[in-house]
């Protein structure tokens, strides 16, 4: 089967606290969250690197879920890794330390095949990394850009460049501000649109998201989680789950678009309930399904609304 679906991005080792525990060197980084999210509908490959301390089951594990490897290179010295924790309601991410190692000098190479690949996901990773990766692309269909404060801070010429040549941009509400200095959400994501992507997706986390695609604007809900464990990997699994849903094949229009970010929020869900990608890695379809329909059944219905307001300017 020939890839469909391309993923650029971190593989890392993480050390995670947040109030319900610790979890040290647990697999994480964007690549990974967002590969096995849309492993669940394509066959996805990762490009990017890891180092010679990567666990082998890590690498099996990945296989074992249909994810093509052949892009991930192992590099003398050790993997990326992500020091972070979180507090209180676990709204944001707090970086203690991120230290690039073996990406610090990685240049990607996609293997032949995979450069016709319709649709690409440049999940977060270094924006001259992303620019790269797409310069190697030869025509893709969809491409899907993500990143965060790290790269808005060292590198926004890079990345306001990548942001010219995407479809989507998946970003959160605090990115999304960052990046366009606009407090109002719905300013921020219009200023963002003015950048180039055709679309863009804001998470705001316990909130949901708000999407705007062309002159569009879609809301939605995120799913009710009662017990949030580690929230890392949350946009990741989000944004993955979408662009996968999306390469599954048909067009797109805001329809499936709605069903794209739905599936996303849903898998967000499943991920931040557990530590590492734990909560993908023991999703049950069944579970799944019952969530993803739970919320597209949350739409209100269209009704006609009799405003006593009316009443009175007749009479
Ligand atoms: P998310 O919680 O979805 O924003 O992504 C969390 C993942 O991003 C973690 O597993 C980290 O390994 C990875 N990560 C953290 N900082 C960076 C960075 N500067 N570049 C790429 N990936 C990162």
């Amino acid at each position: 089967v020939p890839v469909k679906l391309v993923i650029v991005g971190s593989v890392a080792l993480d050390d995670v606290k947040t109030p319900y525990g610790a979890v040290q060197r647990g697999l994480g980084g964007s690549a990974v969250f967002a590969s096995l999210a849309a492993s669940l509908f394509v066959e996805p490959g990762v490009v990017g690197v890891v180092g010679e301390d990567f666990p082998p089951e890590h690498l099996a594990l990945l296989k074992g879920r249909g994810i093509a490897l052949d892009g991930l290179e192992q590099a003398p010295g050790k993997t990326f890794h992500w020091t972070g924790y979180y507090t209180g309601d676990m709204d944001e991410a707090h970086t203690v330390r991120t230290e690039l190692n073996v990406f610090a000098g990685f240049k990607p190479r996609l293997p032949r095949d995979w450069q016709q690949a319709p649709f690409l996901f440049l999940a977060n990773i270094d924006p001259d990394l992303q620019n790269q990766v797409l310069d190697q692309m030869q025509r893709p269909r969809m491409v899907v850009l993500d990143t965060m404060n790290y790269w808005i801070e060292t590198k926004r010429e890079q990345l306001l460049r990548v942001m010219k040549r995407v479809d989507l941009l998946v970003v959160n509400e605090g990115e999304a501000r960052q990046l366009s200095g606009e407090r109002n959400v719905v300013r921020a994501g219009r200023w963002l649109l003015r950048r180039g992507p055709r679309g863009v997706a804001i998470k705001r986390g316990a909130c949901g998201s708000m999407v705007l695609w062309g002159r569009e604007t879609l809301l939605l809900p995120a799913f009710p989680v009662d017990e949030v464990k580690d929230p890392t990997g949350a946009g990741d699994t989000f944004a993955g789950g979408l662009i996968g849903v999306l390469a599954q094949g048909g067009g797109l229009d805001a329809n499936r678009l709605r069903r794209a970010v739905t599936v996303g929020t849903v898998l967000a869900a499943h991920t931040v309930e557990a530590f590492s990608v734990q909560g993908l890695t023991s999703l049950q379809s069944r579970e799944l399904i019952r969530r993803y329909r739970y919320l597209a059944s949350q739409r209100v219905p269209t009704w006609t609304l009799r405003l006593r307001l009316e009443k009175r300017r007749r009479s």
